[in-house]
C-alpha cells in the first residue's frame, strides 16, 4: 500500500474551532496509525480575511497538543511551499490547462454586470447562478483580451447536463445534477486561486491519500471530482466529518464560548482532556475505553470507528472527564495550572498545598476556582441560622458557647501552624466532651459565612491566616450576642 499522507489545512483565522481541531486530530491519527505522513498546510487564499499572527496560533496549538507535522511551512518537505499564498504561481498553469481542455474558461464579466444580471434573475423569481456568458468566447479571443490586460477570472466549465458525484467513506455515494452546479471561480481577479481550486491542486500535488475535513465541503466535493477527472488524476479517499453540535439544532457558538479550543483553555480545561474528549466526538474505539493519551489514540484509531451521525458536544461529559484528568495531576502540576485562577480569585498569597488539598478532589475545571473560594476574600453577609446543624448538634446558642471557648484558645496559640491549630481544637473538644463537629461547625460558619465550602474549619483558618480568622470569629460571636 502507498504511504498514507494526510493533511490538516486550517485557514489562519486566529482561532481554533473544535471542529477543525477534530479534523486535524483525525488526519493526524490516520497518518500515524498507518506509519504515514501528516502534513500541515496553511490555506490563506482569502487575503481579505488575513489575521496577523494567526499562523503562529495554529503552530502553537498543534505543538501544544502534540500534533506534530512531518511536512509544513516551518519545517519544509518535498512538496512545498506549504502556505497557499506562497504557491500562488503554481495554480494558474493548472487552470490554463483546464481552459485549453475546455473544462474552464476566462470570464470577463465585471462585478456590476453580474449584479445587474443577478437582480434581473431574482426579479423573475429565478435562483441566480453564473449564466456561462463568457463560456462561449472563443479561446483565441479570450487569450487576446487576457494579454491586453483586461481583468478576468477563470471559471470551471461544469457540463450543463449529467451528474457529478464522488464516494465518501462515511456518507457513501454523493451525486448531484450538474445543472444545479455553478461554474465556480478557480482563479480570482487578483490571481489567487479560490479555496475550491487550491484544495484540489494541493491535495494532488502533495500526494494526499486521505482527505479528512468537515462535512460543510460535502456539497462542493462533486465539483472537485470533476476537476480530478478533467486532469485525469487519481482521487483521494474522502472522509467528511459531521459537525459538532450543541444539540440537535444548534451549532457550537462563539457567543456561548463553546466553539473554540482557546475558550476551553481559558476556562481552565486541560489540553489532554479536551483532546481526549474531542477524539470521541465522532469516533469510538469499538470497546468501552474512554481515556486515551495521544499515543493511545494513535494505536486505537481506525476509520471504521468514525461515525457520520452528528456529534453532540456534551459539556457535562467534558466536565466529568476533565475532572478525572485533574484528579490525576501531581500536586505540583495541579498548582501550576491553578495559579492563574488563584490570582484571579485574589487568593494568590494563600497556602498552595492546602488549596490543592481542598480543591483537587472537587474541581471539574480550574475556572470554577474563583466562585468556589469567593468566601476567602470576602466574608459573605450570613444569617445566624447557618449555625444550626442537626448532625453536628449545633444551633446559635451552642455556637455562642463554642466561640466563647474557641476565641481565647486560638488567641493564646504560640503560632498558626496546622498542627498547632488542629491539636488545640481537638484537645478542647475532648476536654469538654463535645463531638468534633459540634466544635468545628460554628468555627467553620464564622470563618466562611456559608455552609458548603471546599475544606473544613481548620483548613479555612489556615488559608485565612491568624489575623483574618480572629477577626471573623469575633464578628461571628458578635452576631450571636
Ligand atoms: N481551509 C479549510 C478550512 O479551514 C480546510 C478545508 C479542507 O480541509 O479541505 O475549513
Amino acid at each position: 500500500m502507498d504511504t498514507v499522507r494526510t493533511r490538516f489545512a486550517p485557514s489562519p483565522t486566529g482561532f481554533m474551532h473544535l471542529g477543525n481541531l477534530r479534523s486535524g486530530l483525525y488526519a493526524y491519527l490516520q497518518a500515524k496509525h498507518n506509519d504515514g505522513v501528516f502534513i500541515l498546510r496553511i490555506e490563506d487564499t482569502d487575503q481579505a480575511r488575513y489575521v496577523e499572527g494567526a499562523v503562529d496560533v495554529i503552530y502553537r496549538i498543534l505543538k501544544d497538543i502534540g500534533l506534530d507535522w512531518d511536512e509544513g511551512p516551518d519545517i519544509g518537505g518535498d512538496f512545498g511551499p506549504y502556505v497557499q499564498s506562497e504557491r500562488k504561481s503554481m495554480y494558474l498553469p493548472y487552470a490554463e490547462e483546464l481552459v485549453k481542455k475546455g473544462k474552464a474558461y476566462y470570464c470577463f464579466c465585471t462585478k456590476e454586470e453580474l449584479e445587474e444580471r443577478k437582480a434581473e434573475a431574482e426579479k423573475e423569481g429565478k435562483v441566480w447562478k453564473y449564466d456561462k456568458r463568457c463560456a462561449s468566447i472563443p479561446y483565441e479571443e479570450a487569450r487576446r483580451r487576457v494579454e491586453a490586460g483586461e481583468p478576468y477570472v477563470i471559471r470551471q466549465n461544469v457540463p450543463e447536463t449529467g451528474e457529478a458525484s464522488f464516494d465518501d467513506v462515511l456518507y457513501g455515494h454523493i451525486q448531484v445534477n450538474c445543472a444545479d452546479l455553478e461554474d465556480m471561480i478557480l482563479i480570482k481577479a487578483d490571481g489567487m486561486p479560490t479555496y475550491n481550486f487550491a484544495n484540489v491542486i494541493d491535495d494532488h500535488t502533495m500526494g494526499i491519500t486521505h482527505v479528512m475535513r468537515g462535512n460543510e465541503y460535502l456539497a462542493s466535493t462533486p465539483k472537485y471530482n470533476l476537476l480530478y477527472e478533467a486532469f485525469g488524476w487519481e482521487k483521494p479517499v474522502y472522509i467528511h466529518l459531521s459537525q459538532i453540535m450543541k444539540d440537535a439544532h444548534r451549532k457550537l457558538s462563539k457567543r456561548y464560548g463553546d466553539a473554540y479550543y482557546e475558550d476551553f483553555l481559558a476556562k481552565g480545561y486541560l489540553k489532554e482532556a479536551i483532546l481526549n474528549y474531542v477524539a470521541l466526538l465522532g469516533w469510538n474505539p469499538g470497546d468501552e475505553r474512554e481515556f486515551f493519551t495521544l499515543p493511545e489514540l494513535v494505536e486505537a484509531f481506525s476509520i471504521e470507528g468514525l461515525s457520520k451521525s452528528p456529534a453532540i458536544f456534551d459539556n457535562d461529559k467534558l466536565n466529568w472527564m476533565n475532572g478525572e484528568y485533574i484528579r490525576r495531576l501531581s500536586p505540583e502540576d495541579f498548582t501550576s495550572h491553578a495559579r492563574p485562577f488563584y490570582a484571579a480569585a485574589g487568593i494568590g498569597h494563600m497556602d498552595e498545598s492546602i488549596l490543592c488539598r481542598i480543591l483537587q478532589q472537587r474541581l471539574q475545571f480550574f475556572g470554577e476556582i474563583p466562585a468556589m473560594v469567593d468566601f476567602l476574600t470576602e466574608l459573605p453577609d450570613y444569617d445566624v441560622e447557618l449555625f444550626t446543624n442537626k448532625k453536628s448538634k449545633t444551633n446559635p446558642e451552642v455556637a455562642r458557647e463554642v466561640l466563647d471557648m474557641v476565641i481565647p484558645l486560638l488567641e493564646s496559640l504560640p503560632d498558626w501552624a496546622e498542627n498547632t491549630v488542629h491539636d488545640a481544637l481537638m484537645n478542647l473538644a475532648a476536654e469538654k466532651g463535645l463531638k468534633n463537629g459540634t466544635l468545628l461547625w460554628p468555627v467553620r460558619i464564622a470563618l466562611a459565612g456559608k455552609q458548603v465550602t471546599p475544606g473544613g474549619a481548620i483548613e479555612i483558618a489556615l488559608l485565612l491566616g491568624r489575623e483574618e480568622s480572629m477577626k471573623r470569629l469575633r464578628a461571628g460571636r458578635e452576631k450571636l450576642a
